[in-house]
């Protein structure tokens, strides 16, 4: 079985990730400078410098793969940063270095234990950089057309394909590969793939740009391989994560599964194997490993037996560096009657480097509102500016944030181009926040089910 092992080469290697984090859209980076010192507003990010700088520290070290095994924790009250910074550091890691969100309490599921999960999400933050000999084509590319829908491609005769489905990304993906290495087709050829036979025929060069193309029935995709030479055995460069090589490797479950998202549980004796091939393919110079980052938030949701697990796994020798965010204080911890600072146990506190976050200044608050305002579009007048800047110093910034879009759908309303005071009046009237909400329900009880 060993032996066998597949690192997901050409299945993984041509998929684009995909972003699906609104709130924290206009965050590029930590917007520090060439010494880690923060910019004032810069790539997106504004004040908490002190946060900023911290988090500057340890990328660097990440970076330099020498802070493996740490454990760190973001605390502070909600809205101040915590998410945004972690997403921030994501951002300026390497595309080869994993970065894996999760909220801790994504961990309690049916579906699989709390450990396994744990061990699932340690495991994607774990790169491996695999140095292969694969056969690829080199040469400039004209033109790849994947149901028109679908374009885009690289040197190598990668894929990259924007999609949200992923199953067809894949299937198209491989059998483009697949049928390039058997030499059925040369580069610049276009050919058709039939979705449910899954044929692959060749047309001509021209046929892309042709009308004969709607004529193919709806379930024929395209493909226009890259022009030039097809080179036999050449060596390229990849990175998975262990998870990846992990769920390829399951005999239950197979590499589908990566793009359904659910991936099961994963025999520890597979893990075993793979981690000891891992280390070979490390000792014959084949493979290097990467210690990503695993972001945990609201991290007192986690129980006893996750944090103990924790501490234990952030001693293995391949394990990444563990992010945690908490917005609380003195907390229950989890499945015990013990109280402790940020609801974390004291032997993992104790092992963990805290970067505290504060609360923002007006002039932070307003800078951060009107950078959320040039990326949604959204022309906001002063006075609203101000408006919503108190409203975000009275509740929170989240608050303050989320009714931005929905003045704009007022303004739209009356056919104005721009967001007035009146506007924010309206959709803060419209929506409560946590404050009222606990007085609106204070006033109903009695009247709703508890
Ligand atoms: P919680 O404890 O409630 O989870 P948090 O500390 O993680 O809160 P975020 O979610 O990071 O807070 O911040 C709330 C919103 O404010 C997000 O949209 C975030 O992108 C934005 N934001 C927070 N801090 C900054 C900052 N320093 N610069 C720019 N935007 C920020």
């Amino acid at each position: 079985m060993a032996a066998t092992i597949s690192t997901g080469a050409t299945e993984l290697r041509d998929i684009t990730k995909m972003e699906r984090i609104g709130a924290h859209s206009h965050i590029r980076g930590l917007g520090l400078d060439d010494r880690l010192e923060p910019r004032t507003s810069s790539q997106g990010m504004v004040g908490q410098a002190k946060a900023r700088k911290a988090a500057g520290m340890i990328l660097k070290m990440v970076q330099e793969g020498r802070i493996a095994g740490r454990a760190m924790l973001f605390a502070g009250p909600p809205s101040t940063g915590k998410t945004a910074i972690a997403l921030g550091m994501a951002q300026t890691l390497g595309a080869d270095v994993p970065f894996t969100m999760i909220a801790a309490s994504e961990v309690f599921s049916l579906s699989m234990s709390k450990t396994e999960a744990l061990t699932q999400a340690l495991r994607r933050s774990i790169g491996v950089r695999i140095k292969e000999e694969t056969e690829i084509i080199e040469g400039e590319v004209v033109e790849m057309q994947i149901d028109r829908s679908l374009t885009g491609a690289t040197k190598t005769g990668k894929l990259t394909i924007k999609t949200t489905d992923m199953e067809t990304v894949y299937e198209l993906g491989t059998k483009m590969i697949d049928a390039l290495s058997k030499e059925k087709v040369t580069a610049g050829d276009v050919i058709a793939i039939d979705k449910t036979s899954g044929k692959v025929s060749k047309l001509g060069r021209s046929f892309a740009r042709s009308r004969d193309y709607d004529a193919m029935g709806a379930d024929t995709r395209f493909v226009q391989c890259p022009e030039g030479e097809v080179q036999k055995r050449k060596e390229v460069v990849h990175t998975v994560s262990l998870h990846e090589i992990d769920v390829i490797n399951s005999r239950t479950q197979g590499f589908l599964a990566l793009f359904a998202g659910d991936t099961g549980e994963i025999k520890p004796e597979l893990r075993d194997q793979i981690n000891t091939k891992v280390a070979e393919w490390r000792e014959e110079g084949k493979a290097e490993i990467i210690p990503g980052v695993l972001f945990i938030d609201e991290v007192h949701m986690l129980d006893i037996e996750c944090f103990s697990f924790l501490n234990r796994a952030l001693e293995n020798e391949l394990s990444p560096l563990v992010i945690m965010a908490s917005n609380r204080g003195m907390a229950r911890i989890r499945g015990t009657k013990f109280r402790s600072p940020h609801g974390l146990p004291v032997d993992l506190l104790d092992r963990v480097l805290i970067v505290s976050t504060s609360p923002y200044s007006e002039d932070e608050i307003a800078q951060i509102i009107k950078i959320r305002c040039e990326e949604e579009d959204v022309n906001l007048a002063e006075g609203a500016l101000m408006v919503l800047t108190k409203i975000a110093g009275d509740n929170t910034l989240r608050y303050a944030l989320n009714l931005i879009s929905t003045a704009q759908v007022i303004a739209r309303k009356r056919k104005s181009a721009q967001v007035e005071v009146d506007d924010v009046r309206k959709v803060y009237g419209y929506f409560m926040d946590e404050k009222r909400s606990v007085q609106w329900l204070k006033e109903q009880q009695g009247q709703l089910v508890f």
